[in-house]
């Protein structure tokens, strides 16, 4: 008795995911609180975490020849070929453990992307089983942008006057000294906002039409979010797994 009691206590308290190889889509513009986001959900759900984003910057760092070729690409708040995204995804996918669920993250961002990432997927009878919409007002974005740091080694993301870290410009992680990314300076933040608007905004339409899109508002402080898509997605997660 006492047995079934914690059995069920475990069930209804701690976070389940749908099935093995389901995935997660987090969508929305540069600054809308993704990456931050994406940090927790990896660790409550146990998922492996795909951001081009943050691959893209270890192979600049590491003077790779795919962080050199995409590196102008980058600097400058454009979009990087989606041959050389496609290749690093389909690389990332490759590593998932047997039956680990995984979460794209700034990925994907074109309408290409989209059609190819259901092909890598089905190759690997993987599938995505929601799509988290992140809105916000470009105007509130410009201003978080412009004060986000970053730690160098962790990635951890701040922000000067809404997040900051405990001791002024070092990573509360690690004790990195945190930096601007050069990519959040004013006139690359407009040309990334652009992408956004002219590339990625149409990719939403396409998972809405599959009925995946959860849309937030994501102009909130980072708890709240953070309880508003685990109550999405929990119910979203519970609806999957009753039969
Ligand atoms: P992020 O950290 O996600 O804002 O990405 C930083 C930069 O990396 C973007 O401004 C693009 O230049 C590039 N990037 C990241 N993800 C993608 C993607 N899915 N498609 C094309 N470029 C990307």
């Amino acid at each position: 008795m006492r047995m079934m009691v914690l059995l069920l206590f475990l069930l209804i308290s701690a976070p389940v995911w749908a099935k093995p190889g389901d995935g997660l889509i987090l969508m929305g513009p540069p600054g809308s609180g993704k990456g931050t986001q994406s940090g927790f959900l990896q660790e409550r759900y146990h998922l492996k975490a795909i951001s081009p984003g943050d691959l893209l910057r270890a192979e600049v760092q590491a003077g790779s020849s795919l962080g050199q070729q995409a590196q102008n690409y980058m600097k400058s708040g454009q979009l990087v070929p989606d041959q050389l995204i496609l290749q690093l995804v389909a690389g990332q996918l490759d590593q998932l453990k047997p039956g680990q669920g995984f979460l794209l993250d700034g990925f994907p961002r074109t309408k290409t992307q989209a059609e190819k990432l259901d092909h890598l997927l089905l190759q690997r009878h993987l599938s995505v089983v929601a799509v988290l919409l992140f809105e916000i007002e470009d105007q509130v974005l410009v201003e978080r942008l412009s004060g986000r740091r970053i730690c160098p080694n962790c990635q951890r993301s701040y922000h000067v006057n809404d997040n900051p870290p405990q001791r002024p410009g070092l990573c509360d992680s690690d004790s990195a000294m945190l930096v601007q990314r050069s990519d959040d300076q004013p006139q690359v933040i407009s040309k990334r906002l652009e992408a956004y608007h002219q590339s990625t905004v149409p990719v939403a339409g396409y998972y809405q039409e599959r009925g995946l899109v959860q849309t937030l508002q994501a102009d909130q402080s980072i708890e709240q979010l953070k309880s508003e898509i685990v109550g999405l997605l929990d119910s979203v997660l519970q609806a999957k797994i009753v039969p």
